[in-house]
C-alpha cells in the first residue's frame, strides 16, 4: 500500500524497515488517517485534524527507550497501591484495577522485547 502523508521508509533510529501500513478513508476516498509500523517497534501515524505525522510509539533501540518503560512501570505499581487504598466500592475498584493491570502487562511486554 502506497501511503500518501507517512513517507518515512527507514527507522531514524535504526534504519529499520516498515512491516505494517494502514490507512482508513474517508467516503470520498480521502485518507483520514495513516499508520506506519516498523519492525523495530516505531509506530507512525498521519492525523488528518493536526495535518501532522506524530510518533505513537518509539523505537524500542532508542537510547531513552528503557528508562521510559521503567517509569512507567513503576508508576502504574504506584497507581495499583494508590487504588486498592481508596475508600470507594469494590466493583469501582476492580474495573480501575483490571485497567492498570492491561497496562502492566502490556508495558512488561514492551520492556522484555527490548531485553
Ligand atoms: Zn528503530
Amino acid at each position: 500500500m502506497k501511503l500518501i502523508h507517512i513517507n518515512t521508509e527507514n527507522c531514524p533510529t535504526c534504519n529499520s524497515i516498515p512491516f505494517s501500513d494502514r490507512r482508513l478513508m474517508d467516503e470520498d476516498i480521502n485518507p483520514l488517517t495513516e499508520t506506519r509500523e516498523f519492525l523495530c517497534g516505531l509506530v507512525l501515524k498521519y492525523d488528518i485534524i493536526s495535518k501532522k505525522v506524530n510518533i505513537i510509539k518509539k523505537c524500542h533501540l532508542s537510547d531513552n527507550y528503557l528508562e521510559i518503560q521503567k517509569k512507567r512501570l513503576d508508576a502504574i505499581k504506584r497507581l495499583v497501591n494508590f487504588c486498592e487504598s481508596l475508600d470507594v466500592d469494590e466493583t469501582f475498584k476492580k474495573d480501575i484495577l483490571v485497567l492498570l493491570a492491561g497496562k502492566l502487562k502490556t508495558t512488561r511486554m514492551d520492556v522484555r522485547r527490548k531485553l
